[in-house]
Protein backbone atom coordinates (compact mmCIF):
# COMPACT_ATOMS: atom_id res chain seq x y z
CA UNK A 1 0.00 0.00 0.00
CA UNK A 2 2.45 2.11 0.69
CA UNK A 3 4.50 1.24 -2.40
CA UNK A 4 1.36 2.86 -4.26
CA UNK A 5 1.13 5.37 -2.68
CA UNK A 6 4.42 6.60 -3.18
CA UNK A 7 4.16 5.89 -6.85
CA UNK A 8 0.48 7.76 -6.66
CA UNK A 9 2.38 10.63 -4.65
CA UNK A 10 5.15 10.37 -7.37
CA UNK A 11 2.99 10.67 -10.64
CA UNK A 12 0.60 13.57 -9.03
CA UNK A 13 3.97 15.34 -8.55
CA UNK A 14 5.08 14.78 -11.75
CA UNK A 15 1.75 15.50 -13.34
CA UNK A 16 1.88 18.84 -11.37
CA UNK A 17 5.79 19.51 -12.74
CA UNK A 18 4.49 18.97 -16.43
CA UNK A 19 2.14 21.18 -15.53
CA UNK A 20 4.15 23.84 -14.56
CA UNK A 21 7.11 23.43 -17.71
CA UNK A 22 3.64 23.33 -19.79
CA UNK A 23 2.63 27.00 -18.20
CA UNK A 24 6.35 28.20 -18.65
CA UNK A 25 6.67 27.28 -22.02
CA UNK A 26 3.76 28.85 -22.94
CA UNK A 27 4.18 32.48 -21.43
CA UNK A 28 8.01 31.90 -22.94
CA UNK A 29 6.23 31.86 -26.16
CA UNK A 30 4.08 34.92 -25.86
CA UNK A 31 6.77 36.76 -24.60
CA UNK A 32 8.55 36.20 -27.78
CA UNK A 33 6.11 37.87 -29.23
CA UNK A 34 5.23 40.66 -26.65
CA UNK A 35 7.85 43.12 -28.05
CA UNK A 36 6.62 42.94 -31.52
CA UNK A 37 2.92 42.96 -30.20
CA UNK A 38 3.82 46.56 -27.79
CA UNK A 39 2.89 44.34 -25.18
CA UNK A 40 6.01 45.37 -23.30
CA UNK A 41 6.63 48.72 -21.70
CA UNK A 42 8.82 50.93 -19.60
CA UNK A 43 7.54 52.35 -16.66
CA UNK A 44 9.89 55.30 -14.56
CA UNK A 45 10.62 55.11 -11.00
CA UNK A 46 11.34 58.46 -9.52
CA UNK A 47 14.40 58.50 -7.67
CA UNK A 48 15.06 61.97 -5.54
CA UNK A 49 17.90 63.57 -3.80
CA UNK A 50 16.84 63.66 -0.06
CA UNK A 51 18.39 67.05 0.85
CA UNK A 52 16.81 68.81 -1.96
CA UNK A 53 13.96 66.83 -2.41
CA UNK A 54 14.24 66.93 -6.50
CA UNK A 55 13.36 64.14 -8.76
CA UNK A 56 16.78 63.83 -10.37
CA UNK A 57 16.89 60.34 -11.56
CA UNK A 58 14.69 57.39 -12.56
CA UNK A 59 14.57 54.14 -12.51
CA UNK A 60 13.66 52.39 -15.98
CA UNK A 61 11.39 49.31 -14.66
CA UNK A 62 9.76 46.53 -17.26
CA UNK A 63 6.16 46.07 -17.50
CA UNK A 64 4.62 43.24 -19.71
CA UNK A 65 0.89 43.73 -19.78
CA UNK A 66 -0.04 40.52 -21.23
CA UNK A 67 -3.45 40.00 -23.51
CA UNK A 68 -4.88 37.29 -20.97
CA UNK A 69 -2.88 37.14 -18.11
CA UNK A 70 -2.95 41.16 -17.32
CA UNK A 71 -0.26 42.07 -15.81
CA UNK A 72 2.87 40.04 -15.80
CA UNK A 73 5.68 40.91 -12.68
CA UNK A 74 9.27 41.26 -14.27
CA UNK A 75 10.51 39.01 -10.99
CA UNK A 76 8.53 36.32 -13.19
CA UNK A 77 9.37 36.92 -16.98
CA UNK A 78 12.67 38.55 -16.72
CA UNK A 79 14.03 35.14 -15.56
CA UNK A 80 12.05 33.82 -18.74
CA UNK A 81 13.74 36.18 -21.21
CA UNK A 82 16.54 35.29 -19.63
CA UNK A 83 16.56 31.44 -19.97
CA UNK A 84 15.40 31.78 -23.70
CA UNK A 85 17.86 34.18 -24.98
CA UNK A 86 15.00 36.97 -25.19
CA UNK A 87 16.78 39.06 -22.58
CA UNK A 88 19.35 40.53 -25.57
CA UNK A 89 16.75 42.06 -27.58
CA UNK A 90 14.56 43.37 -24.80
CA UNK A 91 17.45 44.58 -22.96
CA UNK A 92 18.28 46.40 -26.08
CA UNK A 93 14.88 47.97 -26.39
CA UNK A 94 15.08 49.12 -22.97
CA UNK A 95 18.09 50.85 -23.01
CA UNK A 96 16.89 52.73 -26.66
CA UNK A 97 13.80 53.67 -25.38
CA UNK A 98 16.01 55.68 -22.05
CA UNK A 99 17.60 57.44 -24.34
CA UNK A 100 15.09 58.40 -25.82
CA UNK A 101 13.40 59.97 -23.13
CA UNK A 102 16.66 61.41 -21.34
CA UNK A 103 16.70 63.52 -24.86
CA UNK A 104 13.24 64.26 -24.47
CA UNK A 105 12.97 65.61 -20.73
CA UNK A 106 16.37 67.07 -21.55
CA UNK A 107 14.75 69.38 -24.12
CA UNK A 108 11.27 69.56 -22.30
CA UNK A 109 12.91 70.30 -18.48
CA UNK A 110 16.29 72.16 -19.49
CA UNK A 111 17.89 69.62 -17.47
CA UNK A 112 19.13 66.16 -17.34
CA UNK A 113 17.42 63.60 -15.80
CA UNK A 114 19.63 60.67 -15.30
CA UNK A 115 17.83 57.51 -16.03
CA UNK A 116 19.27 54.02 -14.63
CA UNK A 117 19.04 50.77 -16.61
CA UNK A 118 18.88 47.16 -15.09
CA UNK A 119 21.13 44.46 -16.59
CA UNK A 120 21.07 41.22 -15.58
CA UNK A 121 24.85 39.27 -15.92
CA UNK A 122 23.02 37.41 -18.40
CA UNK A 123 23.25 40.30 -20.62
CA UNK A 124 26.52 40.72 -20.28
CA UNK A 125 27.64 37.38 -22.23
CA UNK A 126 27.27 39.09 -25.23
CA UNK A 127 27.30 42.58 -27.31
CA UNK A 128 23.99 44.81 -27.71
CA UNK A 129 23.13 44.13 -31.35
CA UNK A 130 22.92 48.64 -31.55
CA UNK A 131 25.22 50.67 -31.17
CA UNK A 132 23.70 52.32 -28.02
CA UNK A 133 27.37 54.71 -28.64
CA UNK A 134 25.86 55.95 -31.85
CA UNK A 135 22.10 56.69 -30.44
CA UNK A 136 23.78 58.97 -27.51
CA UNK A 137 25.76 61.10 -29.45
CA UNK A 138 23.01 61.92 -32.29
CA UNK A 139 20.74 62.72 -29.63
CA UNK A 140 22.61 64.53 -27.53
CA UNK A 141 22.80 62.22 -24.79
CA UNK A 142 25.48 62.68 -22.20
CA UNK A 143 26.97 59.81 -21.18
CA UNK A 144 25.93 60.10 -17.56
CA UNK A 145 22.38 60.63 -18.57
CA UNK A 146 22.19 56.65 -18.27
CA UNK A 147 23.06 54.28 -15.39
CA UNK A 148 23.70 50.58 -15.29
CA UNK A 149 22.21 48.77 -12.70
CA UNK A 150 24.28 45.75 -12.23
CA UNK A 151 24.48 43.29 -9.19
CA UNK A 152 27.09 42.42 -7.25
CA UNK A 153 27.47 39.03 -8.44
CA UNK A 154 28.14 40.58 -12.06
CA UNK A 155 31.68 41.53 -10.38
CA UNK A 156 32.53 38.48 -8.36
CA UNK A 157 33.05 36.32 -11.64
CA UNK A 158 35.89 35.54 -13.32
CA UNK A 159 34.83 36.33 -16.73
CA UNK A 160 37.11 39.04 -18.22
CA UNK A 161 33.88 39.62 -20.82
CA UNK A 162 31.85 41.05 -18.63
CA UNK A 163 34.16 42.96 -17.20
CA UNK A 164 35.53 44.95 -20.14
CA UNK A 165 31.61 45.16 -21.31
CA UNK A 166 31.63 47.22 -17.93
CA UNK A 167 34.41 49.24 -19.10
CA UNK A 168 33.50 49.88 -22.45
CA UNK A 169 30.36 51.72 -20.58
CA UNK A 170 32.31 53.48 -18.36
CA UNK A 171 34.64 54.52 -20.86
CA UNK A 172 31.63 56.47 -22.13
CA UNK A 173 30.69 58.41 -19.18
CA UNK A 174 27.58 56.11 -18.25
CA UNK A 175 27.42 55.78 -14.21
CA UNK A 176 27.35 52.15 -12.93
CA UNK A 177 25.14 51.17 -9.78
CA UNK A 178 25.20 48.23 -7.48
CA UNK A 179 21.61 47.26 -7.37
CA UNK A 180 20.19 45.43 -4.08
CA UNK A 181 23.78 46.07 -2.54
CA UNK A 182 24.43 44.04 0.44
CA UNK A 183 22.48 40.46 -0.36
CA UNK A 184 24.29 39.05 -2.99
CA UNK A 185 27.66 37.19 -2.25
CA UNK A 186 29.32 40.55 -1.21
CA UNK A 187 32.97 40.41 -1.62
CA UNK A 188 34.18 44.35 -0.58
CA UNK A 189 37.21 43.81 -2.74
CA UNK A 190 35.75 44.37 -6.31
CA UNK A 191 34.65 48.32 -4.70
CA UNK A 192 38.56 48.93 -4.59
CA UNK A 193 38.73 46.61 -8.46
CA UNK A 194 35.94 48.88 -10.09
CA UNK A 195 35.03 52.29 -10.37
CA UNK A 196 31.70 52.10 -9.08
CA UNK A 197 29.13 55.90 -8.30
CA UNK A 198 26.16 54.17 -6.25
CA UNK A 199 25.23 51.69 -4.13
CA UNK A 200 21.65 50.95 -3.91
CA UNK A 201 20.77 49.53 -0.66
CA UNK A 202 18.29 46.80 -0.69
CA UNK A 203 14.88 47.04 0.63
CA UNK A 204 15.73 44.49 2.72
CA UNK A 205 17.64 46.53 5.14
CA UNK A 206 15.72 49.56 4.55
CA UNK A 207 12.36 47.41 5.63
CA UNK A 208 12.14 47.27 8.89
CA UNK A 209 14.91 50.63 9.36
CA UNK A 210 12.40 52.19 12.94
CA UNK A 211 12.35 48.69 14.40
CA UNK A 212 15.55 46.70 13.72
CA UNK A 213 19.02 47.88 15.37
CA UNK A 214 21.38 46.40 13.45
CA UNK A 215 19.32 47.25 10.22
CA UNK A 216 20.47 50.69 11.32
CA UNK A 217 23.57 49.92 11.82
CA UNK A 218 24.75 48.13 8.55
CA UNK A 219 22.61 50.93 6.77
CA UNK A 220 24.51 53.75 8.35
CA UNK A 221 27.85 51.68 7.67
CA UNK A 222 26.74 50.84 4.29
CA UNK A 223 26.57 54.52 3.94
CA UNK A 224 29.47 55.54 5.75
CA UNK A 225 31.97 53.01 3.92
CA UNK A 226 30.45 54.37 0.20
CA UNK A 227 31.06 58.06 0.99
CA UNK A 228 34.65 57.33 1.88
CA UNK A 229 34.94 55.50 -1.42
CA UNK A 230 33.83 58.38 -2.64
CA UNK A 231 30.44 56.63 -3.80
CA UNK A 232 26.91 57.51 -3.70
CA UNK A 233 23.97 56.11 -2.17
CA UNK A 234 20.54 55.61 -2.66
CA UNK A 235 18.22 53.63 -0.38
CA UNK A 236 15.03 51.41 -2.35
CA UNK A 237 11.89 50.62 -1.15
CA UNK A 238 11.95 53.77 1.44
CA UNK A 239 7.89 53.87 2.32
CA UNK A 240 7.65 55.24 5.54
CA UNK A 241 8.34 59.36 6.61
CA UNK A 242 10.58 57.36 9.52
CA UNK A 243 12.59 55.21 7.14
CA UNK A 244 13.10 58.85 5.22
CA UNK A 245 14.21 60.65 8.20
CA UNK A 246 16.44 58.40 9.94
CA UNK A 247 18.39 57.90 5.90
CA UNK A 248 18.71 61.79 6.22
CA UNK A 249 20.03 61.70 9.69
CA UNK A 250 23.10 58.51 8.10
CA UNK A 251 23.58 61.24 5.14
CA UNK A 252 22.09 59.11 2.57
CA UNK A 253 22.24 60.45 -1.05
CA UNK A 254 19.28 59.81 -3.26
CA UNK A 255 15.72 57.99 -1.72
CA UNK A 256 13.31 55.58 -4.31
CA UNK A 257 10.61 53.68 -3.29
CA UNK A 258 6.56 53.78 -2.55
CA UNK A 259 6.61 56.95 -0.34
CA UNK A 260 7.29 58.77 -2.92
CA UNK A 261 5.75 56.95 -5.92
CA UNK A 262 5.84 53.80 -7.74
CA UNK A 263 7.09 53.58 -11.02
CA UNK A 264 4.84 55.28 -13.98
CA UNK A 265 3.99 55.77 -17.39
CA UNK A 266 6.59 58.25 -18.65
CA UNK A 267 3.87 60.96 -18.94
CA UNK A 268 3.06 60.45 -15.01
CA UNK A 269 6.57 61.09 -14.31
CA UNK A 270 6.80 63.80 -16.33
CA UNK A 271 4.13 65.58 -14.12
CA UNK A 272 6.23 64.37 -11.09
CA UNK A 273 9.12 66.44 -12.43
CA UNK A 274 6.90 69.20 -13.49
CA UNK A 275 6.00 69.80 -10.10
CA UNK A 276 9.99 69.85 -8.68
CA UNK A 277 9.05 68.23 -5.45
CA UNK A 278 7.29 65.56 -4.39
CA UNK A 279 6.76 63.82 -0.48
P1 LIG B 1 15.13 46.07 -8.87
O1 LIG B 1 16.00 46.55 -9.98
O2 LIG B 1 15.75 45.90 -7.54
O3 LIG B 1 13.93 47.11 -8.82
C1 LIG B 1 13.30 47.53 -7.65
C2 LIG B 1 11.98 46.83 -7.45
O4 LIG B 1 11.40 47.25 -6.22
C3 LIG B 1 10.94 47.14 -8.52
O5 LIG B 1 10.15 45.98 -8.71
C4 LIG B 1 10.13 48.26 -7.86
O6 LIG B 1 8.84 48.40 -8.40
C5 LIG B 1 10.11 47.77 -6.43
N1 LIG B 1 9.91 48.86 -5.48
C6 LIG B 1 10.28 50.15 -5.58
N2 LIG B 1 9.95 50.85 -4.48
C7 LIG B 1 9.35 49.98 -3.64
C8 LIG B 1 8.77 50.10 -2.32
O7 LIG B 1 8.74 51.17 -1.70
N3 LIG B 1 8.23 48.97 -1.77
C9 LIG B 1 8.24 47.78 -2.44
N4 LIG B 1 7.69 46.74 -1.84
N5 LIG B 1 8.78 47.63 -3.67
C10 LIG B 1 9.33 48.72 -4.26
P2 LIG B 1 9.74 45.45 -10.15
O8 LIG B 1 9.46 46.61 -11.07
O9 LIG B 1 8.68 44.43 -9.96
O10 LIG B 1 11.06 44.77 -10.70
C11 LIG B 1 11.58 43.61 -10.10
C12 LIG B 1 12.96 43.32 -10.63
O11 LIG B 1 12.89 42.93 -12.02
C13 LIG B 1 13.92 44.50 -10.59
O12 LIG B 1 14.44 44.66 -9.29
C14 LIG B 1 14.94 44.06 -11.62
O13 LIG B 1 15.87 43.18 -11.04
C15 LIG B 1 14.10 43.30 -12.62
N6 LIG B 1 13.85 44.17 -13.81
C16 LIG B 1 12.89 45.10 -14.01
N7 LIG B 1 13.03 45.71 -15.21
C17 LIG B 1 14.13 45.15 -15.80
C18 LIG B 1 14.81 45.34 -17.06
O14 LIG B 1 14.48 46.19 -17.90
N8 LIG B 1 15.89 44.53 -17.31
C19 LIG B 1 16.33 43.60 -16.40
N9 LIG B 1 17.40 42.85 -16.73
N10 LIG B 1 15.72 43.40 -15.21
C20 LIG B 1 14.64 44.17 -14.90
MG1 LIG C 1 17.30 48.04 -10.17
MG1 LIG D 1 17.15 47.04 -6.68
MG1 LIG E 1 15.99 45.28 -4.66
Amino acid sequence: AAKAEGRNRFSYFTQSMQQEAKEKLALTNDLRQALARNELHVYYQPILELQSGQVTKAEALLRWKHPVRGMVSPATFIPLAEEAGLIHDIGDWVFQEAVARVADWQQRFGRLIQVSVNKSPIQFEQPEKYIWQEQMKKLGVPGNGITVEITEGLLLKESSKAKERLLEFRNSGIEVSIDDFGTGFSSLSYLKQFDIDYLKIDRSFVKDLEKNEDDKALTEAIIVMAHKLGIRTIAEGVETEQQRDLLKSFGCDYVQGFLYSPAVPAAEFEKMVARRTIG
